[in-house]
């Protein structure tokens, strides 16, 4: 009989893996695919948002695309519970899915800050493409959009709501903006940069409640005036997707935890994307890096481990890149340690400041700003990555870059970090197009 392998969730992670398996696989096997949205992209709504695309360009798979790969698509259906002693999986609708081996993941869900009105008429998250509608919907030239949290998500819709010409203001509790993402010095940067763009801050806001007033939203804080909002978007955090799997045996902690082949504590049940707990690829520790490239490369590494063959993983970077009014921000693998070297150079005539954090000689993490019409700013974070990707011990070109953090182009050369990029893949051999067989 065919193997059949059950992915639960059709993101970035669950088609990587089915497309993967289909170019790995050596016999015929079924793929039965549930998943509770459509396959779409959720990186991409920003954009449609912004109207830069259309609602159709979100979605990665068409109903046609899924036949072509032989897909039996349960779309629209929850899965509520695994018995891992059966290999069965129960679906909202009663459904009962018998597997060989089984894919979790099912991404993340916004959570919303528990304040009083948080769930009222007006106040959205952006999560979904359902959500996005519901955005979409709302925002209007000339309109207030009051943002509650100035995290990652916050700053991938910012562009887009002053395309559409509304006035915006970033609320956020800490003391600083981007505080999981860049130190405060980078963060008074950004928040001067934002100021000239006429985006309005608030940080240690401390908000208290959101009340309706007259077909507006009215926010209290612990201090300080009251702001009046036709829109209110909550990007206050996320949580795994994983409730449904309760009782299953599957163990988790602040995700599935998984080895290097993506296995959880099941040997025939595997995670990936936001969900997993896997390995850092900077500090060897588990960690959930609930960003695209990692849901990518773990579907990709899942899938080829389903197809039969046997794919180690080196793990994970956590990087982080936006770019807001033309001022690009990026930090990358263990750029909060505060246990690691670090070496910082701050231009704010340029509205520029790197830094860069070390383990001995080795580049363990890195944090950038500046215009993105800058060439060097776009290139630099490229090499960054590599830099920390590689490992490299750079010798004496640490020197030259603590005192030089704008010449990052000469280490990167002299140091030979292309040749060790170059022969990288990610499932040991190179990737091939689609409908090309290996
Ligand atoms: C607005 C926005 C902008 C972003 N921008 C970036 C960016 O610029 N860079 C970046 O790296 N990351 C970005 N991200 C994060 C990135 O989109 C996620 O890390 C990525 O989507 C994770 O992929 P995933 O496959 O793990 O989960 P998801 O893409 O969330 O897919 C999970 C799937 O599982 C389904 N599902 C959930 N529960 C169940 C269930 N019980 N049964 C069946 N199906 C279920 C869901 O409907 C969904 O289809 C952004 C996210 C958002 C929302």
């Amino acid at each position: 009989m065919a193997t059949r392998h059950v992915i639960v969730g059709g993101g970035t992670a669950g088609l990587n893996a089915v497309q993967t398996i289909r170019e790995h696989e050596r016999g015929e096997s079924e793929i039965v695919l549930v998943s509770a949205e459509r396959p779409y992209s959720r990186m991409v709504l920003p954009y449609y948002l912004g109207r830069s695309i259309a609602e159709s360009h979100v979605f990665t798979a068409t109903p046609a695309r899924l036949a072509q790969l032989q897909v039996q698509a349960h779309i629209g259906r929850r899965a509520t519970s695994l018995d891992t002693a059966a290999n069965r999986l129960t679906l909202d609708d009663g459904t009962v899915i018998e597997y060989d081996d089984l894919l979790i993941a099912t991404g993340s869900s916004p959570v919303r800050a528990p304040v009083p009105g948080a769930d009222g008429p007006g106040v959205h998250s952006f999560w979904t493409l359902e959500q996005a509608r519901g955005v979409v919907a709302q925002i209007r030239e000339g309109g207030h959009v009051v943002l509650v949290g100035a995290g990652f998500i916050a700053f991938t819709i910012l562009n887009a709501i002053r395309a559409l010409r509304a006035r915006l203001t970033i609320l956020e509790i800490a003391p600083q903006i981007l505080p999981r993402m860049i130190d405060g010095t980078g963060a008074g940067i950004v928040e001067g940069w934002l100021r000239r763009h006429e985006v309005a801050i608030r940080t240690g806001a401390a908000l208290t409640t959101i009340e309706e007033e007259h077909g507006r939203r009215r926010l209290r804080f612990r201090e300080g005036e009251d702001l009046l909002a036709d829109v209110v978007i909550m990007a206050t955090g996320i949580r795994t997707n994983l409730e449904w799997l309760n009782g299953s045996g599957v163990h988790v902690r602040r995700g599935i935890l998984v080895d290097d082949h993506l296995r959880s504590n099941v040997p025939n049940v595997y995670a990936a994307g936001d969900v997993a707990e896997g390995r850092d690829l900077v500090t060897g520790e588990t960690a959930v890096h609930a960003i695209e490239p990692t849901a990518m490369e773990h579907g990709r590494v899942v899938g080829a481990n389903m197809a039969g063959r046997n794919v180690g993983y080196r793990g994970s970077l956590l990087m982080n890149i936006v770019e807001v009014c033309h001022l690009d921000i990026a930090s990358l693998g263990a750029w909060d340690d505060p246990t690691a070297e670090a070496f910082a150079l701050a231009r704010p005539d340029r509205w520029a400041y790197r830094k860069l954090l070390w383990r001995g000689d080795r580049l363990v993490g890195a944090m950038i700003l500046g215009m993105a019409n800058d060439i060097w700013t776009t290139n630099d974070v490229g090499m960054l990555k590599g830099l920390v990707q590689t490992g490299n011990g750079l010798g004496a070109w640490k020197g030259h870059l603590c005192r030089n953090l704008f010449g990052i182009k000469q280490a990167f050369i002299a140091s030979g970090t292309t040749a060790r990029l170059l022969p990288e893949t990610l499932l040991g051999q190179p990737s091939v197009a689609p409908g090309q067989v290996l």
